[in-house]
């Protein structure tokens, strides 16, 4: 898409929107409540139409395409089966809406429920099926006619915890197997790392950033990202010298780190670095490796890791986050002035 706007009145619920999708990706648009995630997916699919811009697949121009005339399906959160149907007819509707011959709608229905794992359930009433089971009718029904992209508007916040789990893992089976593209959305940052090839995180109508789940994990590129995806510490620093795609950061303390950057962008003066709590360790406060110093203000003790909220001299929280190799207490106290060490060249600037 490019240059995609959406207004309601005055108001931009989606703002210059440039974003190229590959066939066969798993992608997926992340932020949170508002951000205009929604209105991209319904433009995509045409139920809106872009106050400004172009909406292109395979090169050729499906801006003023009706959504029939799109070869998009889409599956929504409240996935909306036809309750007086069974499972075979519900998967076969859209198909028989297209004059499909009945032999084929029967081919591609038989197809459907092996790939959504519920073979042998074609007859059964769709009321009949538990809340996940019901989620793959629905996504048979979108796959059916083999559409050339999939959208998914949050199709699994309505499944408890241990069911959404386990179907992310169907989806993203489903997608390789088919090999359609699936856009998905989703406020939920674990759902988008643990499902996408790549994500695009939007806040307030515009893209912040497209990267791939480590990429934007690793390298967020805007304080924005770096927040809303995992716990984050922020530290200000100055940079001393910039080589080998790498700068160097003086912190508060005056220890020096390697610090990453953003491609297009070169860092100097004051800056903001983003180290994640699993990058640093508590160490001795003396050790050579303490590049930050501070007081243990809490210990919470998760089982297969431990988080230290840690006062730091200047007075800024920072958490680190470690695991537990052994049993037994950490070996450190609530209290105590402690060092903590910063991993190499995981820090990240932010760009300003
Ligand atoms: P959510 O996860 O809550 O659905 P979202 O990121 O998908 O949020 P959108 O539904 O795209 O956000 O909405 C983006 C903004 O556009 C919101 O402020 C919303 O109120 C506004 N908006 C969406 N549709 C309309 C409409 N038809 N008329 C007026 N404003 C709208």
């Amino acid at each position: 898409m490019l240059g995609v706007v959406k207004e309601f009145g005055h108001f931009r619920a989606v703002d210059d929107v440039t974003l190229k999708i590959e066939p066969n990706e798993f992608f997926t648009l992340l932020g949170p409540s508002g951000c205009g995630k929604t209105t991209l997916l319904r433009m995509i699919a045409g139920f809106e139409m872009p106050t400004n811009g172009r909406l292109l697949l395979d090169e050729s121009d499906i801006s003023g395409l009706l959504p029939n005339q799109r070869p998009i399906n889409t599956v929504f959160q409240n996935y909306a089966l036809f309750p007086h149907m069974s499972v075979a007819e519900n998967i076969g509707f859209g198909l028989k809406m297209l004059g499909k011959p009945k032999a084929e709608v029967d081919r591609t229905v038989g197809e459907m429920l092996s790939l959504v794992r519920l073979n042998g359930r074609g007859n059964n009433p769709v009321t009949q099926l538990s809340g996940g089971q019901q989620q793959r009718v629905a996504l048979a029904r979108a796959l059916a006619p083999r559409p050339k992209v999939l959208l998914l508007d949050e199709p699994l916040s309505a499944l408890d915890l241990k069911l959404r789990k386990s179907m992310q893992i169907e989806l993203k089976r489903l997608q390789a197997e088919t090999g359609i593209t699936f856009v998905f959305v989703t406020h939920d940052q674990e759902e988008a790392l643990t499902m996408s090839d790549r994500i695009a995180v939007m806040s307030e109508g515009k893209v912040r950033q497209v990267g791939s789940p480590w990429d934007i994990y690793d390298h967020p590129a805007e304080r924005f990202v770096a927040d809303f995806i995992g716990e984050t510490n922020f530290l200000e620093a100055d940079v001393v010298s910039l080589g080998g795609g790498l700068a160097r950061v003086r912190l508060s303390s005056g220890s020096e780190i390697a610090a990453t950057f953003p491609s297009d962008f070169l860092p100097q003066g004051k800056v903001t670095v983003v180290v994640r709590p699993e990058h640093a360790q508590v160490v001795p406060r003396g050790d050579s490796t303490a590049a930050l110093k501070g007081t243990i203000k809490d210990i919470v003790y998760l089982g297969t890791d431990t988080h230290f909220h840690i006062h730091l001299d200047d007075g800024t929280l920072f958490i680190v986050r470690q695991q537990n190799a052994k049993s037994g207490p950490c070996g450190f106290a609530k209290g105590e002035a402690v060092g903590i060490g910063v991993n190499d060249d995981v820090a990240q600037i932010l760009r300003d």
